[in-house]
């Protein structure tokens, strides 16, 4: 008897032990994979894969159907032909989910994504993202935001009225080149997507009031020669409405081609950038933490103090490098998010013990912080809100494929292009898995190269019953 008791305690004090380390084994093995796997035109101290980060993941061929059209649409032509059935989706994101853990360790972001999120039935919703959270993720769900807050509260609360989630995480897709909205079914420009916007983050702050249920949003928008110059105004415009996060992909030429309207590549990565440097007021230092290839990724974790916004680091300070330095070294690979708040509390208070410069270094940040904040302008406006700018720039198919068969062969491509194309793939940050082969693929690839043999396979597996005309066949949305 006292053997067993102590056999069990034991066993809970190493489960203890495990839980507030630092940095779970798993996700140390699957960090230094990744950096092994990182072609050393990535390996900076910046680069945040491999040193903190395993990646982003996302899912794919789970639901491939929308009901918005979008101009560009990643998505390929078949993908609207296939049925929304909740038992399939929950079935192949459990697969998907599974290889994720196993080859990326036991935390990490993914997004639940494919056509539209919303067509699913709200407790096969539900029921998927807890898939992904009983596989260690923290699911994010992408939507083009049009749908009504009695789904939201279906969503967040079981049938008993219970809440399912403490917190749900969604990014919503607003632009002028996504057709079909109800209310507004052909925007004329950004400005008259505000509302829209607006009543989407209304949504879940009614939520929060009504249940409790706490959200964190992401506002995503595809950027074409059509709306660059409009991103200043949709930034200073929505920078209050309650989103944590803006991401902003330059269209490319992937998916359904029916759906290619414009030259998209007449701007740069730095045109698109500088108009969210002009909506936000300040510059956005992009060089400090970077994910992955730079070519594909750029990042500013910053906070708004009133109206004025301040990056967490700047990349031409060298007091902030060397902070960036430090919280690499010493709290690398720790999970800041989706860890609970007392077990981050003692992974924290592990790491300060063994290594007390990392509270220097912070000490000496907060205080640097402080000094450019200004304690005046804190006292006035009381509230530090984050807030965390992301481009993140897909590639077209055309360049995907050639650089992609020559690496499913081993083979390093002598063409610079090519190989400028490989070096992103091999440092992508958004993977896709594929059970059957055990396989992470790149977003791109996936978008680009896989998805329309995908669902010609997933049309005749879920084939649509319906015999007449469904206009929400239009179209498919974008990632
Ligand atoms: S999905 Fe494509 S653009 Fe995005 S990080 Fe991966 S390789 Fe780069």
């Amino acid at each position: 008897m006292q053997a067993t008791w102590s056999t069990s305690l034991l066993r809970r004090l190493r489960a203890l032990e495990l839980d507030t380390r630092p940095v779970h084994p798993e996700t140390r093995a699957a960090l230094n994979q990744r950096w092994a796997d990182l072609p050393d035109v990535v390996k900076t101290p910046s680069q945040a894969l491999g040193q903190h980060a395993v990646g982003c993941e996302g899912t794919h061929g789970v639901f491939p159907r929308c009901n918005l059209a979008c101009t560009p649409c990643y998505h390929s032509r078949d993908a609207n032909r296939v049925r929304i059935d909740g038992e399939h989706t929950r079935r192949e994101v459990e697969q998907q989910m599974a290889l994720m853990r196993t080859v990326r360790g036991p935390k990490a972001h993914a997004q639940l994504i494919g056509g539209e999120v919303t067509l699913l039935p709200a407790q096969d919703h539900a029921a998927t993202l807890q898939v992904m959270r009983d596989a260690g993720r923290e699911p994010m769900s992408m939507t083009h935001g049009d749908f009504d807050y009695d789904y939201l509260r279906d969503l967040a609360l079981g049938a008993d009225g219970r809440r399912r989630f403490d917190r749900l995480s969604f990014a919503g897709h607003f632009d002028m080149m996504m057709f079909g909205r109800r209310g507004i079914e052909r925007p004329a420009d950004e400005a008259s997507l505000h509302p829209y916007r607006r009543r989407f983050t209304e949504m879940f702050a009614r939520l929060r009031r009504e249940t409790g249920v706490r959200s964190f949003l992401a506002h995503n928008m595809t950027v074409t020669p059509t709306n660059l110059d409009q991103i200043a105004s949709v930034v200073r415009e929505c920078r209050d409405y309650g989103f944590g996060l803006f991401s902003f992909q330059p269209a490319a030429f992937v998916g359904d081609d029916r759906r290619w309207h414009e030259g998209y590549r007449q701007h740069t990565d730095d045109d698109v950038w500088a108009q969210v440097e002009a909506g936000i007021g300040t510059r956005l230092p992009y060089a400090a933490i970077q994910i992955g290839d730079e070519r594909c990724n750029r990042t500013t974790y910053g906070f708004l103090v009133g109206p004025d916004y301040f990056p967490v680091l700047d990349d031409e300070d060298p007091a902030d490098v060397r902070t960036r330095d430090a919280f690499i070294r010493y709290l690398g690979g720790v999970s800041f998010s989706g860890t609970p708040p007392l077990a981050l509390a003692v992974k924290v208070l592990r790491v300060a013990v063994v290594h007390p410069q990392v509270v220097l270094e912070a000490a000496r940040w907060l205080a640097r912080t402080a000094r450019t904040v200004g304690v005046r302008r804190l006292a006035r406006h009381r509230s530090v809100r984050p807030l965390t700018f992301v481009m993140h720039s897909f590639m077209d198919a055309a360049d995907v494929k050639p650089a992609w068969e020559l690496m499913q062969r081993g083979e390093t491509a002598t063409d610079p292009a090519v190989r400028a194309t490989q070096e992103r793939l091999q440092a992508c940050s958004y993977a896709m898995a594929h059970p059957e082969t055990g396989e992470l693929v790149p977003s791109c690839v996936q978008h680009g190269i896989l998805d329309p043999a995908e669902n010609v396979e997933l049309r005749r597996l879920l084939p649509l019953t319906v015999t007449r005309r469904d206009p929400s066949t239009a179209g498919t949305a974008r990632a």
